[in-house]
């Protein structure tokens, strides 16, 4: 049987690669190991396992193991990162005796763009075999690919991989990743995965926020625009076709599609609301700047100021904690605690000095009312926990109005965890298995510790956004000024109409209504 090239093969190798920064930043993480031998940090000549400082030629990646296990890029439409995926695999590919496999969320996919991006790169004189039937490409070098959809989970068990590359990885099931990574342990193998945002999908937390928030060692990952593809730069034509799509697409879909932007299509509760609320340096101010209008004597907290403080306990999950401090024009969220599994007294002493309560005096803690216990242990050492009400919706409520009036701030560098939890936070698929609607909305039970904290606070102070302080933007401000008379009059009437919906939600008559509850119920509780 004579030799069987596969589809495509090599038609690409003469194609000029255009310089992309992201690209190159993930092929020479990609490259780096150490070696055990020498304990040097290395990047070894491609197609080979040969220490560059010491000569040692190692023969697998445990000697001479990756510092990256993990390579992840997020990125819109026509961003070129099945490119940067598939010249990382034929890298690869080019060291003897190595086992691949490149996979795609559906075999559509798989076929008509990931597959060929790989094959078009591999040079013809590489190949060995080709099986059609398996979807198998054996190297001379006897390195071997396989390509696999994962429309089908279960399809992803392997055995001794020393790397897996997925496709549109935010489409395939995180049920997949689950049965596939396993195969790559045994070898200290790495997963390439490249992706179009599909919102905040499992992608973005077991590859993106791992690598970029959490900064996990030996997780890699970075986001690009499809206008940072130089592609795009270089070509009128192109650049047309995102400008186009910018003023025909609804905002959330060009966000994910073009500018590689996780937003979530359904189920958010705060999502982009927190966009605007983060105090973080910009083009204008340094971070310093921005809180210090709320905060001017900021970093140093006045002592005299009103402190808030939000936690959330529990057996399953770690302990939360926020602190926010009320200003004139708002709430602002300074900083945040995330520990897991210890005594509660031990979580209050580290909150203590963490937070570096000793300096005030004009404290509020608030808790889920439930959570008797940790009230009890906490007022034994002196300190009081309002007990909060834990009427979802209407907490939700409380701290969207803070939100939606943008009176709630957050200090960006002081509190990533929650920023990032409020981002994510949503109500639960609000269908049950019988198709069946449900009555009220649930919300999904995991990484939820700060948006619960707030939730408390904010059910426990019993003050609310002021809505004739809203301020306005620089931007808002100018356009505001632009418009003509009637147009405020439109705007102030919806306003007075959502200030009166607000009132509504908030009504002091409604059982959810803390104040009664954080005054009368707590010491009763505590002391009789
Ligand atoms: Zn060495």
């Amino acid at each position: 049987m004579g030799r069987r090239l596969p589809p495509g093969c090599g038609l690409d190798i003469h194609k000029p690669l255009l310089h992309n920064p992201y690209f190159l930043a993930m092929q020479d993480a990609r490259r780096l190991r150490k070696c055990l031998v020498c304990k040097s940090i290395v990047s070894p000549k491609s197609g080979e396992l040969q220490c560059p400082v010491c000569w040692k030629t190692h023969t697998n990646n445990t000697s001479f193991p990756r510092l990256f296990k993990s390579l992840h890029l997020r990125a819109g439409r026509r961003s070129g990162k099945s490119l940067a995926g598939s010249h990382g695999v034929r890298e690869e590919l080019s060291t003897p005796g190595q086992l691949w496999w490149v996979c795609g969320p559906t075999f559509k996919i798989l076929h008509d763009a990931t597959m060929p991006a790989l094959l078009r790169l591999i040079p013809v004189d590489w190949v060995e075999q080709w099986n059609q039937d398996n979807l198998e490409l054996t190297l001379r070098n006897r390195s071997v690919v396989q390509f696999r959809s994962l429309d089908d989970p279960e399809r992803g068990r392997g055995q001794g991989l020393n790397g897996v590359w997925i496709d549109e990885a935010a489409f395939c099931a995180e049920r997949a990743w689950h049965v596939l990574s396993p195969s790559l342990a045994e070898n200290a193998g790495i997963a390439i995965t490249t992706t179009s945002p599909g919102g905040f999908d499992w992608t973005y937390k077991t590859f993106y926020k791992r690598a970029v928030t959490d900064k996990v060692p030996g997780y890699w990952a970075a986001k690009y625009k499809t206008l940072d593809n130089p592609l795009f730069q270089q070509s009128a034509v192109l650049r047309r076709e995102v400008e186009e799509a910018r003023l025909t697409m609804p905002p959330d879909v060009f966000a994910a599609e073009y500018e590689g932007d996780d937003v979530n299509f359904t189920g958010v509760i705060y999502g982009q609301a927190i966009d605007s609320q983060v105090l973080e340096a910009s083009r204008d101010q340094t971070e310093e700047e921005a809180v210090r209008k709320h905060i001017p004597e900021w970093p140093h907290i006045d002592s005299t100021r009103k402190i808030l403080i939000g936690l959330d306990s529990g057996a399953d999950h770690p302990f939360g904690a926020n602190m926010v401090v009320v200003t004139p024009t708002g709430l602002v969220v300074v900083d945040e605690y995330l520990e897991r599994r210890q005594a509660h007294v031990t979580h209050l002493s580290t909150i203590q000095t963490r937070f570096q309560l000793n300096r005030f005096s004009n404290i509020l803690w608030a808790a889920n009312k439930n959570e008797a216990q940790l009230r009890i242990e906490f007022a034994l050492r002196g300190v009081m926990v309002a007990p909060a009400e834990n009427k979802h919706m209407v907490g939700i409520q409380r701290v969207q109005s803070w939100l939606h009036a943008k009176q709630m701030y957050f200090v960006g560098s002081k509190c990533p965890k929650t920023i990032e939890q409020m981002r994510t936070y949503r109500y639960a698929d609000n269908y049950q298995t019988d198709g069946q609607k449900r009555d009220t909305e649930t919300v999904f039970k995991r990484d939820d510790e700060h948006p619960d904290c707030l939730r408390y606070i904010c059910m426990a102070f019993p003050e609310l956004p002021s809505i004739d302080a809203i301020t306005m933007s620089d931007r808002e401000q100018a356009r505001w000024n632009s418009l003509d008379e009637q147009s405020k009059l439109d705007i102030e009437r919806i306003r007075a109409y959502n200030k009166q919906q607000l009132e509504r939600d908030l009504d002091v008559n409604d059982p959810g209504y803390p104040v009664g509850d954080m005054y009368g119920g707590m010491v009763s509780s505590l002391f009789d």
